[in-house]
């Protein structure tokens, strides 16, 4: 059976481009039988709002993408993705970073992938004893993956694409991700590798602009023996413009297309279109 899901974050009113990516996923799961999950990604305490999730349930009602359970929270979650790191941390596949936003953009080395620079890898040299130090001294930390020396233990990886084909998982592209933040015990590519299992989703969907992200999910999967689903990245909508739409932007928020008196087919119709 397929199992598919909507994973929004509560930063933003939805717009067009989440009523795309809703229905794709509704849809694989509705014509053929399965699932169709909702999941809000709340773990970012300070950006998430709680009256942007009461309008992620309000418009998909509104718009008849009906969904199957309980919808899972993350933010009720943490213990799930502190155990997950206490695993990873045990292999040895985690360190400690002490580098602050401006550390990292200021590297001179600092390649630029998908999500902003590349992490160069400073605190991974690090000495035990210095790491020791400045945990004492209080210092703030995040925790990161150290790929090499993950992917060094699994051994290589690939996976598998509805729309592409058969694809080597290439983690070491993104560098040395985060998997806990120093304001929340847990990051994007943890909580969503962790609860895609969780949920038993068979099929993850979503757009093309998380397809790097892929590679690092594929590789927690094989560290934590967990079930590897398959993908589907679909396009990205942009607007007339070529621009990807914005939360910001309320022209295109489900709500104002409401108010302006379009009908939920309608809405459908102009979200498939794009
Ligand atoms: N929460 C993510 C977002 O709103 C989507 C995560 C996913 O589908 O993997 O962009």
């Amino acid at each position: 059976m397929i199992v598919t899901r909507f994973a929004p974050s509560p930063t933003g009113l939805l717009h067009l481009g989440h009523a795309y990516s809703a229905l794709f996923a509704w849809r694989l799961a509705r014509d053929s039988g399965g699932k169709f999950l909702l999941r809000i990604e709340d773990i970012d305490r300070g950006r998430c709002r709680e009256e942007f999730a009461g309008a992620i349930f309000e418009d998909l009602a509104w718009l008849g993408l009906d969904w199957d359970g309980e919808v899972r929270r993350q933010s009720g979650h943490f213990d799930d993705y502190r155990a997950a790191l206490a695993r990873l941390d045990a292999m040895g596949v985690l360190y400690p970073c002490f580098c602050t936003r401006a550390d990292i953009t200021g590297a001179a080395s600092a390649p630029h992938g998908g999500e902003g620079p590349i992490y160069p890898g400073t605190c991974r040299a690090l000495p035990a004893e210095e790491r020791r130090r400045r945990i004492e001294a209080g210092t703030a930390y995040a925790l990161r993956l150290d790929v090499a020396k993950a992917l060094a233990r699994t051994g290589p990886l690939d996976w598998s694409d509805e729309e592409v084909g058969r694809i080597v998982a290439d983690p070491l592209a993104l560098g040395d991700v985060v998997l806990a933040r120093k304001d929340t015990p847990a990051s994007y590519h943890l909580a969503v590798t962790i609860d895609d299992a969780i949920q038993d989703v068979t099929l993850v969907t979503r757009a093309r602009d998380l397809f790097p992200a892929t590679h690092i999910h594929r590789l927690l999967q094989a560290l934590l023996d967990l079930p590897v689903p398959r993908w589907r990245h679909h396009a990205l909508l942009t607007d007339a413009d070529g621009k990807r739409f914005a939360k910001r932007d309320r022209a295109m928020a489900i709500q104002s297309l409401r108010e302006e008196g379009r009908t939920p087919e309608e809405v459908l119709t102009l979200a498939a279109k794009k």
